[in-house]
């Protein structure tokens, strides 16, 4: 296992079975966890540890192989190459209350939604997590702004890398490591539902967000292919489960598609499915993407749909869309980049 992927307790046994003092291990984890990018940094430690490490654990550090700016509100994508020559993107969002990094947990995607660009050249590999612990040191460094909470909602389905994802958590809230807390980390799910039940299990304070995106089977099925391994009632069942075991409110997803699950009858349809579930709609007019003939609905549509729900006793909100001049919105981040730039 990569050194920046161990807990400190586990490093400090690492250490421990090479001889080394436990301080040792404290103190390379600290400069793991500060993003230097070589061993010769960390300049409180004997020399010959130093290159022992260097040639028994390599640091390789992601490269930022492209970073493109908003011009309209400051959103930074940066596409990084991993050691093995892959790459994945990661977004940085400024908002009012924080700056906030959306993480890919995947290189590419296997769950075949039809509206998202990150899932068109299928799984190519998991992200190990330190590979996810990276995306957000090297894009605080590089930006030079501090970050304060994570979404994992770029590129790959989360639940599908479950140890790898859970592991990551634990590295980023360590209170010697980035030290960011769950209550600012929120996890998006297509909908694993064994999986959702075994997040709830570990009763973590992080949300949970679910890309539902339909308000039954039928309309999911269609675009959703996971809908059909998971269908609706076992997706919903297990929401009324995570939130007994946490107490924390699911956030819902729902991109909004012309003619597809955009109609007053649809989210009626939710506001009975959902009754007693606390909840919270996120409203995503679709973003776009180049291969897929899928349109945004209409404003006038979001609009209805958002009021029926707040009727109803739903709260919900329109995503602002932010980074979309650079295709760095919902369901736009790629694990390559096509358009030769
Ligand atoms: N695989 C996880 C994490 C991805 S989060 C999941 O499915 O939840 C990215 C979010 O953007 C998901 O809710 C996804 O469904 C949504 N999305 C994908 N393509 C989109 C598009 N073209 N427009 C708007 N939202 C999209």
């Amino acid at each position: 296992m990569h050194l920046k992927s161990m807990t400190l307790a586990e490093l400090t046994t690492l250490f421990k079975d090479m001889g080394e003092p436990g301080f040792r291990a404290k103190q390379v984890y600290t400069w793991l966890h500060k993003g230097v990018r070589t061993y010769d940094g960390m300049t409180n430690l004997p020399q010959t540890l130093r290159q022992k490490l260097a040639q028994e654990h390599p640091i390789r550090p992601p490269e930022a192989v492209r970073k493109q700016e908003s011009q309209r509100d400051g959103t930074i994508k940066y596409l990084w190459q991993l050691s093995d020559g892959n790459c994945v993107e990661t977004v940085l969002m400024r908002y009012e209350y924080g700056n906030t990094v959306c993480i890919s947990t995947e290189v590419g995607c296997r769950m075949g939604c039809a509206f998202c660009a990150s899932t068109l050249g299928g799984l190519v590999r998991r992200l190990e997590p330190f590979e996810m612990l990276d995306q957000v040191l090297f894009t605080q460094i590089d930006s030079g702004l501090p970050i304060s909470r994570i979404v994992l909602m770029g590129i790959g389905e989360p639940l599908d890398n479950f140890d790898n994802v859970l592991r990551f958590l634990e590295l980023v809230n360590s209170p010697e490591g980035m030290n960011i807390s769950m209550r600012h980390i929120s996890l998006s799910t297509c909908g694993l539902v064994p999986k959702i039940d075994a997040l709830a299990e570990r009763k973590l304070q992080i949300a949970l967000a679910i890309s539902l995106h339909g308000p039954n089977d039928e309309i999911r099925d269609k675009i959703m292919p996971v809908n059909k391994a998971y269908p609706m009632d076992q997706l919903l069942a297990a929401c009324r489960r995570y939130f007994e075991a946490t107490s924390r409110r699911i956030h819902f997803e729902y991109a909004m598609i012309d003619g597809v699950n955009d109609r007053e009858q649809d989210a009626r349809e939710l506001l009975r499915r959902l009754k007693g579930l606390p909840a919270h709609f996120n409203l995503i007019p679709l973003n776009h993407v180049e291969e897929s003939p899928l349109k945004p609905s209409s404003r006038k549509a979001v609009a209805r749909f958002q009021q029926i729900l707040e009727e109803g006793g739903i709260t919900a909100t329109v995503r602002r869309t932010l980074g979309g001049d650079i295709d760095a919105s919902c369901g736009q981040l790629r694990r390559k980049y096509t358009k030769g730039q």
